[in-house]
């Protein structure tokens, strides 16, 4: 494990809840030869290279000699690689992604954090590198075709990574906050684990961009989220941006009825209260903990210690139109974990809009 990596975790564990996050500093920076020619590659490259990290320029498009010895150190390479590289065109065919938005969009592929549940298992090429894309222009300039003329459309840009904790070396998320501020019916949805928000707080968002951390019950945010920001500090950021004018809302995820999951998930919701305050435009969407069989087999190289439960004896399956299955609580647990969370929300904030429960 590389130092860094290991610091990172070591100061996650030890980390006052109350303190701010230090921001994610990868060991080294690769640019490809496509990203360099791209004049948002250039800007991350001035970002980049004042924070006084190591480049490497690459002669080609291709990112070679990331793999380890075995796969967790290919994974602990990997999570301290920060990759600029264009978005093939594939990216440039959207997908729905339903309940959260419309669309999905992507301005980087991987996360800096090591959440031990992490929704990206399974789905990222390995090794998981944090790529981050050059080509946003061209991104941002392909959603039009996607957006409605006659109705609000929703974009979500947080599918493949978290966009708040790589901010700081690529500018990207608060370029997209701009343009769909400009969007007459587009609008912008981004999740984050993290409470860099400084930089977001003065643009001209026009309300078209809404903001959301994703928390969790006290056992589960201070041993499985390894890398990320406290869920104080995160609440501290949602509350910054609900006062700057932004939509603010909660994803609550993954819930897990842990040992004395009532009185954990309730202390946080004192902690939302207390942060969430004032009137505001406020939504809660509610993810229960769900595995693949290929996640899970992801998820126990990457964290081969983790206490994450994924018995599948305590599970019901769940099939999708594609024959796929994922694991799910039972009927009952589902049923008691989601009356006990719409019981806290209508009784602590009456006007918040909860827009699923999964
Ligand atoms: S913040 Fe999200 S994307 Fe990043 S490691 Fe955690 S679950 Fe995965």
């Amino acid at each position: 494990m590389s130092n860094q990596l290991s610091n990172q975790l070591s100061n996650q564990l030890t980390d006052q809840p109350n303190t701010p996050h230090r921001r994610w500093m990868p060991d080294r920076v690769l640019f490809t030869a496509a990203a360099l020619e791209e004049p948002w590659g250039q800007q991350i490259w001035q970002r980049v290279k004042a924070l006084d990290l190591p480049i490497e320029e690459l002669p080609h498009n291709r990112l070679t000699g990331l793999r380890g010895q075995d796969e967790r150190e290919t994974y602990d390479i990997a999570k301290c690689t920060l990759a600029v590289v264009n978005a093939p065109a594939s990216q440039f065919q959207l997908s729905p992604i339903p309940p959260s938005a419309d669309w999905q969009f992507h301005l980087a592929q991987g996360c800096p954090a090591h959440c031990q549940y992490c929704y990206l298992a399974g789905s990222l090429p390995s090794p998981p590198v944090i790529r981050v894309y050059a080509n946003l222009p061209q991104i941002l300039a392909n959603l039009s075709q996607y957006e409605m003329a006659d109705r609000p459309t929703r974009f979500e840009v947080s599918c493949y990574t978290d966009p708040l904790g790589i901010e700081h070396l690529t500018g990207s998320l608060a370029e997209c906050i701009r343009v769909f501020g400009m969007r007459p019916q587009g609008y912008l949805r981004w999740v984050s684990k993290f409470d860099g928000v400084d930089s977001l707080l003065d643009l001209p968002h026009q309300g078209h961009t809404h903001c959301r951390v994703s928390v969790n019950a006290a056992p589960i945010a201070r041993s499985m989220e390894g890398g990320t920001a406290s869920v104080w500090a995160r609440l501290q950021a949602l509350r910054r941006l609900g006062q700057a004018g932004y939509p603010i809302g909660l994803v609550i995820a993954p819930i897990m009825p842990v040992v004395d999951w009532p009185m954990h998930y309730k202390q946080l919701f004192d902690q939302i209260e207390a942060a969430i305050d004032f009137d505001c435009d406020l939504t809660f969407e509610l993810i229960s903990h769900r595995f693949t069989p290929g996640s899970k087999q992801v998820l126990q190289t990457w964290y081969p210690h983790s206490k994450l439960e994924m018995d599948e004896t305590h599970r019901t399956v769940k099939r999708n139109k594609f024959g796929g299955i994922k694991y799910v609580y039972d009927k009952a647990t589902m049923d008691h974990l989601r009356h006990f969370f719409e019981q806290q929300i209508s009784r602590r904030f009456p006007s918040a809009r909860m827009l699923y429960w999964t």
